[in-house]
């Protein structure tokens, strides 16, 4: 025997690449192509000097605070975490506790299965239909939670607010996630729903629609109770993860709706505008809502299209996996990066 036969053994997440060159385009990981906002930076400048000897507020009071007044809910009701992916994983592990197995779609954001599989909860993965939505009768069965990204990744496509809500209501003995990592870009949000439900939670990001990938900040709305019991579970984990300058810049971009809507606003303009010129080329398209382009070409396979790409500098995200193989899932940049690809696609599939 060996000790290795009680180590837990996982298969990771596999993130888009993150290649070191700087002379690339790169649109495989649907970061933000503009800086955060002005005030951000400024904020850098202060911390260094002043705060960074001392430890952070462990509740990032000031971050939940900014959060609490943006979406109009009380702070009690928010919860911060070290990027989405850290508030989903702390959700997982608070809420997802039945022997039932929790649910979600064959076609999601590929993290859920992780971590399932890593806290050995049950769960079983709904087939899409094929326009890429779901069907709600999935969720009316007897379950352990269910978790939707709305709009999905990596399909872009958004669920009906109907259809959501009839999941949520059906589902009242569970908790319900609704990851909006992409709402920003054109979707609408359940947020409102938490008014008539309290097995809601809404999970968002800063790394997409804030441009702050690489600061790691994530929240999540729901009410006081579910709020509270995922900060019970995070502070007997690892109290201090939400570092001062995280706290302090998260409020700037937070205080600067202006800048948000201005570049969330651009993203989207440039999105409609690429999608149209690519139809043109041959290719369609699901309806995103996101920040991204679910493409798929009518004569060229995806995964061809995606190593030409690449050999010439443009990086954009390509599953090998059932039903999505012919896809390609390409972040927007700004107009120069996107007009360089479709400069490129033009010569390549004439
Ligand atoms: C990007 C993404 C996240 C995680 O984002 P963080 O950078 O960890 O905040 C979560 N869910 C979905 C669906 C995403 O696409």
């Amino acid at each position: 025997m060996s000790w290795e036969n009680n180590v837990r053994k996982v298969e990771p997440y596999v993130a888009g690449e993150q290649p070191k060159q700087k002379d690339i385009i790169k649109l495989n990981t649907n970061e933000c192509p503009y800086p955060p906002a002005p005030g951000v930076a400024e904020c850098a400048k202060q911390m260094c000097t002043d705060n960074l000897r001392l430890y952070p507020d462990m509740n990032a009071q000031k971050l939940v605070d900014a959060l609490a007044s943006y979406y109009h809910v009380k702070p009690e009701q928010v919860f911060v975490g070290v990027g989405s992916d850290d508030v989903l994983a702390m959700s997982f592990l608070t809420f997802f506790n039945s022997d039932k197995p929790i649910l979600f779609p064959d076609i999601t954001y590929s993290f859920y299965d992780v971590w399932a599989e890593l806290f050995r909860i049950p769960y079983h993965q709904c087939p899409l239909d094929e326009a890429f939505q779901i069907r709600k009768e999935d969720y009316m069965v007897p379950n352990g939670g269910v978790i939707l990204a709305n709009p999905n990744a990596p399909t872009g496509v958004p669920e009906s607010m109907e259809v959501l809500e009839e999941i949520i209501r059906a589902n009242s003995d569970v908790v319900v996630i609704i990851d909006e990592a992409y709402v920003d870009f054109g979707g609408e949000s359940v947020l409102p729903l938490l008014e008539k439900y309290d097995n809601l939670l809404v999970v968002q990001t800063f790394s997409k629609s804030r441009a702050m990938a690489g600061m790691r900040i994530g929240f999540a709305i729901g009410n006081e109770k579910l709020i509270g019991y995922l900060q019970d579970a995070k502070f007997s984990f690892n109290s201090y993860t939400i570092n001062m300058p995280t706290i302090e810049m998260g409020v700037e971009a937070v205080k600067d709706d202006a800048y948000f809507k201005e570049i969330t606003g651009k993203i989207v303009a440039t999105r409609e505008r690429v999608k149209k010129e690519m139809t043109q080329l041959g290719f369609t398209f699901t309806d995103s809502k996101t920040n991204f382009l679910f493409a798929t070409h009518k004569n060229v396979p995806a995964q061809q299209i995606f190593a030409a790409l690449k050999e010439n500098g443009i990086y954009v995200r390509y599953w090998n996996k059932p039903r999505i193989d012919n896809y390609l899932r390409i972040t927007i940049g700004t107009d120069e990066q996107m007009d360089a690809m479709l400069h490129f696609l033009r010569q390549y599939l004439k």
